[in-house]
């Protein structure tokens, strides 16, 4: 219900309106994203590569409506894979296909990527071409992210890899599809509202299927990302690489910036690869939104922020005390539904 609710509000242009506003929603969101500006990226990259933690580079922006936004969005991407080499990082890139235009013209958007993969292969330094992953976005481009990928393969991108999401029914047969090319697969649980047709209502099912996909991937032989904070999966993920003796280099553990620094941390010192998801820029509304969505405990605390905000402030501003009154209604009612 919670997790419905905040996932609705994603999409909401009158709640993004009143909750971007909110100077609480701003440092709120900072913990999850590295910043306006790609120096504020590369700052936070450095210091996560000083970690011994790799990164994957995002530039916030989705659903993108015009061509000359997907074309800028195209060029920073290009800046990003620039920035990455001038500064001898240990990072790649993740793209968002709407944001290079899925939604306008699949062609352009397809042209857009080209040039961004071609970059990344130019710049690759000596040990291979800099990779670039396409993020997944709602079922609704499930379909046309994993057939852009098996056709940048056929014309020779294999720099080019996607995230698969074990939420959706379909997944396993994307997952043959993606190893049957040999393309990298970041595999995730999935962040987006779902209808009960295309993916399982009950997390339980999501969890199953994770595991599963996930013993798949890693006995598959292609370098395996292993995307979640859920302790049970990643000792699962433990257990099977060491029962079937496949080595800590073949695969990586991936989450994301400003979640469980703690276990980051402890994987990499138990000799894991892992990497972390930076994302930058200004677009962060809808991003903040998923994460809320993931773990009521940040909407809780959100809310009581935005409220003791308002309060100080005798509500004079009416967009903060929106969005107070707006996250404050939706946790009392989830706690009302859930007593009931
Ligand atoms: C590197 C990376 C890339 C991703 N890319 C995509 C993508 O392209 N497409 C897509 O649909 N989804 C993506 N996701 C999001 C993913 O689908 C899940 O929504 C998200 O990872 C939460 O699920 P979980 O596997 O951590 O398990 P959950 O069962 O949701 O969480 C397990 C535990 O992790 C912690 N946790 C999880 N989320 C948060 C949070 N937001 N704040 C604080 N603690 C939290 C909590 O302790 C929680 O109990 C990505 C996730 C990661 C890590």
């Amino acid at each position: 219900m919670l997790k419905t609710s905040l996932l609705r509000l994603s999409e909401s242009p009158t709640a993004k309106k009143v909750i971007t506003r909110a100077p609480i929603s701003r440092s709120f969101a900072m913990r999850f994203v590295a910043g306006d500006t790609l120096d504020d990226a590369l700052r936070a990259a450095r210091a996560l590569n000083d970690a011994d933690l790799s990164v994957s580079l995002d530039f916030l922006g989705e659903s993108v409506k015009s061509r000359e936004e997907a074309t800028e969005a195209a060029d920073m991407a290009v800046r990003i894979i620039e920035a990455i080499v001038r500064d001898g990082l240990n990072a790649n890139l993740s793209i968002k296909p709407t944001q290079l235009g899925l939604d306008i013209d699949e062609a352009f958007c397809r042209q857009n990527i080209e040039r961004v993969l071609g970059r990344a292969r130019e710049l690759g330094d000596g040990q291979g071409e800099i990779f670039v992953r396409l993020d997944m976005e709602s079922s609704a481009y499930t379909e046309r992210t994993v057939a852009l990928v098996e056709q940048l393969w056929a014309d020779g991108y294999q720099n080019v890899g996607t995230v698969l999401q074990s939420m959706l029914r379909r997944t396993g047969d994307d997952l043959e599809r993606m190893l049957a090319l040999g393309a990298r697969v970041r595999l995730v649980k999935g962040a987006y509202q779902e209808p009960d047709s295309v993916a399982f209502p009950d997390k339980a099912d999501t969890d199953r299927a994770y595991v599963e996909q996930m013993k798949r991937l890693l006995e598959s032989g292609t370098y395996a990302a292993i995307a979640t904070h859920d302790d049970a999966i990643i000792d699962a993920a433990r257990r099977f690489v060491w029962e079937r003796g496949i080595a800590k280099e073949g695969f990586e553990f991936q989450m994301l910036y400003g979640v469980r620094r703690d276990l980051q941390t402890r994987l990499r010192e138990e000799g894991y690869n892992v990497r972390v998801y930076v994302p930058f820029g200004d677009s962060w509304y809808p991003y903040l939104m998923r994460r809320l969505a993931e773990r009521p405990a940040n909407v809780i605390f959100m809310a009581g922020s935005i409220a003791r905000e308002a309060k100080a402030d005798g509500i004079k501003k009416p967009a903060m005390a929106v969005g107070a009154g707006l996250l404050a209604g939706i946790v009392a009612t989830v706690m009302l539904r859930r007593r009931k």
